[in-house]
């Protein structure tokens, strides 16, 4: 089936979002992301080992990377440190498009404000 004209903007967006991701980390001085474990653990190690939407615990083999900001045409994410973050995988599924500070407080608990505070710190 032929791809909408829609669908293959938004996908090259993607790869120009990836591309400046990953000029933006090396500009300050951070290893682009690539499948490599001891990123995985970089990122489990910053938010100590916890889905950073719910508080969930999560390890290598159950982690999911989200981009907190979507990489997409609208939203405009970056593929970067500070977009990609650690969550489990009912939260990636569940969150889609949705903003998500409004989606870390229907998903979180007291701690809420603190995950909002500690991810807008680390935002690109
Ligand atoms: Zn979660």
């Amino acid at each position: 089936m032929a791809r909408s004209k829609s669908h293959i903007s938004n996908s090259a967006i993607r790869i120009f979002l990836q591309d400046v991701g990953k000029f933006y980390d090396e500009a300050r001085g951070f290893e682009p992301f690539v499948p490599k474990i001891a990123q995985k653990d970089e990122l489990l190690d910053y938010f100590n080992h916890q889905c950073c939407i719910c508080g969930t615990q999560i390890d290598r083999k159950s982690l999911s990377k989200d981009h907190l900001i979507p990489m997409n045409k609208t939203s405009l994410g970056l593929h970067a440190w500070g977009n990609v973050v650690p969550c489990c995988s009912p939260c990636n599924n569940e969150k889609q498009q949705k903003p998500w500070q409004d989606f870390i407080q229907l998903k979180s608990d007291s701690e809420a404000e603190e995950r909002i505070k500690k991810l807008s710190h680390s935002l690109p």
